[in-house]
């Protein structure tokens, strides 16, 4: 997984990437199921899977977990791998420069053992065709020697299970995509939800938190729990040294102000996106690279990190068009539908 720390704490804190700001993530991930909160239907289902392989005394099959960053695709990883009572071996897409690196990985695998690609959609396609055999026969071609004297060589693999985890599940080209005999798509998680996940980090870290403090945190992080975590360290830091310590509801509040965080989980870069829509481009459509541009914003960040969360939330529609600002985002900005500002 790829950090990138030139950013360092200039990192908005909505941001559902990782940041160096998440150092402390690694210790607030679930390990197992009961206490992975949320994503409710996806874990019922995985559940049952998970017992019958058990049972059958075979590997899982292969997983492929979908959705927006910060939603849990690698905790979840983790915790199938835990369930199962096996190893898990982390990389990522990019990081598989050659068809020899994934075969070192592959062969260094023992049976049962879980394989976690992250961002699979970025995968080279020779890499890529080394997985298919490896999924579906669990085994590899190699090709030893070169010119007329190359031989191909097919190397037996131990039973293991691949997770992939996409934020673009549409990228993914066909034939890896149904090799999968799994496929989990990840939400938005809901306040109730975000409050336990609050609660629960707070009480891993040692800090006193009231139920009232968890909601404000839970209102305000998009859905995603790697932003909720994030804010609550924020907010801790804000309720240590102007409050008495314990996160309230007030000290949530006053915090993510400082922090430019408005009521619904805002930032300055969503604000930015749905003035510049409203009032360069008449409230849409626009399309996205206009856009993008226009603000000084990379396409992909405000496709994979912004615009899920404005979508939920009602204030953004994507049509064929382009993007359109919906009625809801006008009043939330408290400006009027002809583009002039009332108030601020
Ligand atoms: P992704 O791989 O989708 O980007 P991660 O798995 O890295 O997201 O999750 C980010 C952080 O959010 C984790 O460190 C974990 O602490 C927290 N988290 C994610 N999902 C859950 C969950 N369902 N319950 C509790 N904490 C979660």
């Amino acid at each position: 997984m790829s950090i990138d720390f030139s950013q360092d704490y200039e990192a908005p804190i909505v941001t559902s990437t990782l940041t160096p700001m998440d150092s402390e993530e690694v210790s607030l991930r679930p390990r197992f199921l009961r206490d992975y909160h949320g994503q409710e239907k996806a874990k019922q289902n995985l559940a049952v899977y998970i017992e019958a392989a058990k049972r059958r005394g075979e590997s899982l099959d292969h997983v492929l977990i979908s959705g927006p960053p910060g939603l849990g695709k690698t905790t979840l990883a983790g915790v199938i791998a835990n369930e199962m009572g096996k190893n898990i071996r982390i990389t990522s897409g990019p990081a598989i420069e050659k068809a020899g690196d994934l075969a070192a990985l592959l062969t260094n695998l023992a049976d049962g053992d879980v394989l976690f690609i992250d961002e699979i959609h970025r995968l080279d396609r020779a890499v890529e065709e080394i997985l298919y055999p490896a999924m579906e026969d669990y085994a590899i071609d190699i090709i030893v020697g070169k010119g007329p004297s190359a031989n191909s060589i097919r190397l037996d693999l131990p039973h293991f299970t691949l997770i992939g985890a996409t934020t673009r599940a549409g990228q993914l080209s066909s034939p890896l995509r149904d090799r999968f005999g799994v496929q989990l798509r990840l939400e938005l998680y809901n306040k109730e939800e975000l409050t336990q996940i609050v609660m629960r980090s707070a009480s891993l870290l040692q800090m006193e938190i009231e139920r009232a403090g968890a909601e404000e945190i839970a209102s305000r992080s998009r859905g995603t729990p790697r932003i909720a975590n994030r804010m609550l360290r924020r907010v801790r830091d804000f309720a240590q040294v102007e409050y008495d310590g314990v996160i309230t509801r007030e000290a949530a509040n006053h915090a993510l102000l400082r922090l430019d965080v408005d009521e619904l989980g805002l930032d300055n870069i969503d604000r930015k996106m749905l003035e510049t829509i409203i009032r360069n481009y008449s409230g849409g459509p626009v399309g996205l690279e206009t856009l993008a541009a226009t603000i000084g914003e990379e396409a992909v960040t405000l496709e994979d990190v912004y615009e899920p969360y404005l979508m939920q939330i009602g204030f953004l529609t994507r049509t064929p068009r382009g993007r359109c600002v919906t009625r809801l985002a006008y009043d939330h900005l408290h400006i009027e539908t002809a583009g002039q500002q009332l108030e601020f």
